[in-house]
């Protein structure tokens, strides 16, 4: 994967990205766009991803997270973010961290269309396919779908994570999950209905969004018990600590917060599932 910098944030872009978005571009546009304009229009696309990704990875790095690399990839892209876990884990880091992606493309797309009035060029947005062929007028258009698009509060968009955080303040983490896949499939199920009225062909362009949820809903849904069981497990540890010091020969993660693993004492099981027990 070809690697550069922006930011001091690694930014790594997958072999068949630009092949796949040269082949989109020809696919989709008519026969009148010359080959600088599809260029143009893959450029475009491929810079409001990354956008996206950098807000999110920016962010992180400001809230103390440690952040891997930027991925952009030929359906989308990735930031690879440090994730807190419990008792760390903070509903506001998830919050602030989530919006990072759409509001960078909300405010790229109000930026350049605001340089746009300011120096008198006119943006073609008489239909879709007139500023599609703008180069200027695609970028403010990418970025305001990919920003409203990713505030859409369901998974598998950014604004399903900001669903599940805010429930969480109320909920544990796992109900919070539950709650935000239901309200993902009911979203989703209602796109589809859309679709469905509109013919069979404009359904089968929603798959991948199925496809992705369904991915989703399986990632979120064992992450979230692992949550949970990491949750309940450091809660004991925490609260029972200065009862058996035999918990402080757990081993730790790179964080200090202790992991799971076997310790030979009777007095420490029946504790165990005296607290598991009271926890209902
Ligand atoms: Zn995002």
């Amino acid at each position: 994967m070809p690697a550069f910098r922006v930011l001091g944030v690694p930014v790594r872009v997958h072999a068949a990205t630009l092949p796949v978005h040269l082949v989109l571009a020809w696919s989709f546009s008519s026969d009148g766009d010359d080959a600088l304009r599809r260029l143009a229009f893959v450029g475009v696309t491929l810079l409001s991803v990354l956008a996206h990704e950098l807000g999110h990875a920016l962010v992180a790095r400001r809230q103390g997270l440690a952040v891997g690399d930027v991925r952009v990839h030929a359906l989308g892209g990735l930031a690879r973010i440090e994730r807190r876990l419990p008792p760390e884990w903070r509903p506001s880091l998830e919050v602030w961290n989530a919006l990072a992606g759409p509001a960078t493309n909300l405010a790229l797309a109000a930026l350049a269309f605001g340089v746009a009035v300011a120096v008198g060029r006119a943006l073609p947005v008489d239909t879709p396919r007139a500023a599609w062929a703008d180069p200027v007028a695609a970028f403010v258009a990418t970025n305001l779908v990919l920003g409203a698009v990713n505030l859409v509060p369901a998974f598998p968009s950014d604004g399903g994570r900001v669903l599940r955080a805010l429930l969480a303040t109320r909920l544990s983490y796992l109900r919070s999950t539950q709650v935000a896949l239901a309200v993902s499939v009911v979203v989703v199920g209602g796109l589809l209905a859309l679709a469905l009225d509109r013919g069979w062909g404009t359904l089968l362009g929603w798959l991948p969004l199925v496809v992705m949820l369904g991915f989703y809903a399986v990632h979120e849904w064992r992450g979230s018990k692992a949550f949970d069981a990491l949750e309940t497990f450091r809660a004991f540890v925490a609260s029972h600590r200065a009862r058996f010091p035999a918990l402080d020969r757990l081993p730790k993660d790179p964080r200090g917060q202790p992991l799971p693993g076997p310790i030979d004492d009777p007095e420490l099981t029946a504790a165990w599932h005296a607290f598991l027990s009271a926890r209902g």
